[in-house]
């Protein structure tokens, strides 16, 4: 079961940098999310492509931002525009 972001207060949408996000992801809602369907962005190899699925994940109003799972060192959330799925795998910094 997902639960809004906006239920854990603790997770800062606004304060997540693209460093802190270790993967990030855009596809179609509902599809496989191996890449076949979408695109997987990682600072490393594509640092646009991170900010540009992050700068579109905070924009969504908190209770469309959904945290898919947290735990170790994660939290991956996820939120849907349009026909897309953006996904967001962060690093917990505090
Ligand atoms: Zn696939």
């Amino acid at each position: 079961m997902s639960i809004p972001l906006s239920e854990m207060p603790s997770m800062s949408l606004q304060a997540v940098k693209p460093e802190d996000v270790t993967n990030a992801y855009t596809g179609k809602i509902g599809r496989c999310c191996c890449g076949c369907s979408g695109k997987h962005y990682t600072p490393d190899t594509d640092l646009r492509g991170v900010k540009s699925v992050l700068k579109r994940i905070q924009a969504q109003p908190t209770d469309k931002v959904f945290v898919v799972s947290s735990f170790g060192e994660q939290i991956v959330i996820y939120t849907d525009i349009g026909k897309r799925s953006l996904v967001l795998h962060v690093k917990k910094t505090a």
